[in-house]
């Protein structure tokens, strides 16, 4: 086998803080691996830009001068995490044989990498980095994720624990995966779906290098509403379910009031009046809410629009490693 082209792909939104220290990092993850002949030296890093607001496209167009290895991506605007990754994964997967994603701020162990690359010579197409600990995480983030996991799990959707979006896609795994067109983009529950063969490494999570989480809590349970209504209709399910029960408990209730009547033990009925209006009145908005829920996503899905626009690509727009960055279109709209 040829040695593959890898890039890694790595999605930066406000970085500023760190990405000196991970592009320097990733890079002497390259070198290493050049030089034990696992990868082509025409292997690249690619910092995908989603809209950063600080200074995260400035470090990265200076890197790409400085460093051969470095290369990037800057999106239109912000779009998000998963869509800033299948940008960065498209991109990429135009001259790489192999891909792998990873975060900015290298709380993922990129010593593991070299294993992800091993993997992929035994013959995988698919290396999932799992975490061994999660003890450097805040304990609400902890212990949140394993619940998660769990009930995703529960209600039968295919997630691999512990995983997030540090893996090897080989290039054929990647054109499966842009065939699945959705906008609504949880990848960790796509790409088990792709099938090929895959294989699992563990690491231990770190510390975020600097900076903050850019997952804000709001973010967090969008992030964990949208993998759950993408993948299973188990909360509509479930309000069916509870709608039926309702009506037997309400049923079983006015027989029981009717018999108490006829043996004329009427009672003023106030409060269980009151507790079933509640009640039902409860389960409806519950369930109309989860059913505009997917009506929601439905709308979105049937715009079919982009999930993102790609404003400069100083990746695909260069063959050889010397390339005239004042040439880029940007630099016009800058001056
Ligand atoms: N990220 C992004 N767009 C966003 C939010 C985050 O590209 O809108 C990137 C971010 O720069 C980082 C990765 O996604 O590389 C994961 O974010 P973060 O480390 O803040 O998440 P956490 O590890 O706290 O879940
Ligand atoms: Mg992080």
């Amino acid at each position: 086998m040829n040695k593959p082209i890898l890039t890694i792909v790595v999605p930066c939104f406000n970085e500023e803080e760190v990405f000196l220290e991970t592009s320097s990092q990733l890079t002497s993850i390259l070198n290493g691996l050049i030089n034990d002949n696992l990868i082509s030296d025409e292997s690249k890093l690619l910092f995908v830009d989603d809209g950063s607001r600080d200074n995260t496209w400035q470090l990265i167009q200076n890197e790409s001068l400085a460093n051969k290895f470095v290369r990037g991506l800057k999106l239109a605007k912000n779009v998000g995490h998963q869509n800033a990754l299948i940008a960065g994964l498209e991109t990429a997967s135009k001259v790489s044989d192999c891909v792998i994603s990873i975060d900015a701020d290298l709380q993922d162990d990129i010593t593991v990498i070299k294993t992800f690359v091993e993997r992929y010579w035994d013959g995988f197409d698919i290396v999932y980095g799992v975490r061994d600990s999660r003890d450097t995480d805040t304990y609400f983030k902890r212990t949140t994720a394993l619940g998660f996991y769990n009930f995703m799990e529960k209600i039968g959707i295919k997630l691999v624990p512990n995983h997030a979006d540090f893996r090897l896609m080989s290039r054929r795994a990647l054109n499966e995966l842009f065939k699945y067109k959705e906008s609504n983009l949880f990848l960790r529950g796509l790409v088990p779906l792709v099938g090929f063969p895959s294989t699992k490494v563990y690491y231990d999570r770190k510390e975020r290098i600097a900076g903050e989480s850019k997952y804000p809590i709001k973010k967090m349970v969008g992030f964990a509403f949208d993998g759950i209504t993408s993948f299973s209709i188990a909360p509509i399910r479930f309000v069916t379910l509870l709608g039926f029960l309702s009506v037997i408990f309400s049923a079983i209730a006015g027989g029981a009031a009717v018999i108490q009547n006829i043996f004329g033990h009427t009672e003023s009925g106030w409060t269980s009046l009151m507790i079933s209006i509640f009640f039902i009145g409860g389960i409806q908005l519950l369930g109309i809410g989860i059913i505009g829920e997917y009506i929601g996503k439905i709308y979105k899905e049937v715009k079919r629009r982009p999930r993102y626009a790609i404003e400069t690509d100083i990746f695909s727009i260069q063959g050889t490693d010397n390339f005239d960055i004042s040439n880029l279109d940007y630099n016009r709209v800058k001056q």
